[in-house]
């Protein structure tokens, strides 16, 4: 068996085909996995070697200042993310992990409000309700989590809650909520919203501005194929800026940290949620590594994201009647993210052999079969081979 035709024509008229070649991916591997660590692009080797032989190895401390300016590298990065998330560079702050980003914009948006109740999404990733869980050790217990599953979201923003701490898209099975309406809904009572971005942003234009979104945080590793690792953003709305404030108050978010003054005094801006020293080294992969989106207009991502995950759950439909195999994912588009999932109850071992084969999704637990659809380097007949390959292991 050979790719069908019309998939093939559907590459040979893919706008996004030679994005491919920017990637460093074996040509043995179906890669399904850029959900979860992104594909490396080339030009990040070649940035680094630059940043180890010339910015530390000869320039050393001179480059916190001269030519590489390490000082404004964070600046620049969050620049970059900003235009994918549909925010103003003053709103973006980079560095540190998604969780410790989490702390800082549930800490800030409680301030701003007398309420007490986090209204979070029961099957939320672990470490959002993880950090809401300590910070409310921190704060002696005063907030109460409240988890509902996410189709009654809408049903429970009630005048007593005071944080909506929500994933736009659910790490497990891929729906997206409606976060332009649920944040509406939100601001109608009161209430401010935490959006984590993990699995949008770089897999879809996101609009946080338009939204009128509070505070959002973001993954680098994924998507945005920054590395193992990579630095995580923090987005907080310029509105929210006066009033919310800074905890992990560290010099590198100072108004001017080489005055070394006695008081903290917040830099402009989102550059004041930057706390230590910046990560030169990943900061420079994710700096390069988001130059692959410099050219890439975000709407044909995005259907080219759709059509993917289309072509891949319409050649999975026959494998659902024959074999214990259900649909985890929206099939509406408005409700789906960038990757397909399923449940099996043998999910892990399948998705085991299907590694064996080359074919790298991943299992999530109890029972979830993880695909993640990457429109810069993924091919419909990709795709096809998938689905071909997930059809012989499971006969
Ligand atoms: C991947 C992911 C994270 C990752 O957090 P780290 O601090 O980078 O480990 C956070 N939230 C969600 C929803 C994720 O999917």
């Amino acid at each position: 068996m050979s790719v069908p035709a019309d998939l093939l024509a559907l590459d040979a008229r893919d706008p996004l085909s030679y994005k491919r070649e920017e990637f460093a991916l074996p040509d043995d591997l179906i890669y399904l996995d850029g959900n979860s660590l992104g594909a490396m692009p080339k030009a990040v080797a070649q940035r680094l070697q630059h940043v180890l032989d010339e910015e530390w190895g000869r320039q050393l401390i001179r480059s916190w200042t001269g030519e590489a300016d390490w000082m404004s590298l964070p600046d620049r990065v969050a620049a970059k993310i900003a235009r994918l998330v549909g925010a103003k560079p003053s709103e973006v702050a980079v560095g540190d992990s998604t969780s410790i980003n989490t702390f800082k914009a549930l800490a800030a948006a409680l301030h701003q409000t007398p309420r007490k109740v986090v209204l979070t999404d029961a099957d939320n990733f672990p470490t959002d309700l993880y950090m809401a869980q300590g910070l409310n050790a921190l704060l002696g217990g005063q907030l109460e989590l409240r988890r509902v599953p996410s189709d009654q979201i809408a049903a429970h923003l009630t005048p007593d809650v005071g944080v909506l701490l929500l994933t736009e898209v659910d790490y497990r099975t891929g729906r997206k909520l409606d976060m332009r309406g649920l944040t509406a809904a939100a601001h109608a009572q009161g209430i401010l919203t935490v959006w984590d971005l993990a699995h949008s942003a770089g897999a879809f234009a996101v609009d946080l501005n338009g939204c009128e979104a509070d505070f959002a945080i973001g993954c680098g590793y994924k998507y945005l194929n920054g590395g193992p690792g990579a630095p995580a953003f923090l987005y907080v709305a310029e509105r929210c800026h006066a009033a919310a404030p800074v905890f992990l108050s560290g010099w590198m978010g100072h108004a001017d940290p080489f005055e070394m003054g006695r008081e903290y005094a917040p830099a402009a801006g989102a550059r004041r949620y930057v706390v230590g020293t910046p990560t030169v080294l990943s900061l420079s992969a994710l700096d390069t590594a988001l130059d692959v989106f410099a050219d890439v207009d975000m709407e044909v991502l995005r259907q080219k994201s759709l059509s993917l995950t289309d072509t891949f759950i319409r050649l999975m439909q026959p494998l659902t009647q024959k074999h214990p195999l259900t649909l985890a994912t929206p099939e509406a588009h408005a409700e789906r993210g960038s990757q397909v999932s399923y449940h099996h109850p043998d999910a892990k071992n399948i998705m085991n052999k299907l590694i064996a084969r080359g074919i790298v999704g991943d299992f999530r637990t109890p029972d979830i079969l993880r695909f993640g659809f990457t429109p810069l380097y993924h091919s419909h007949a990709d795709v096809w081979r998938a689905a071909e390959g997930i059809a012989e292991v499971l006969a």
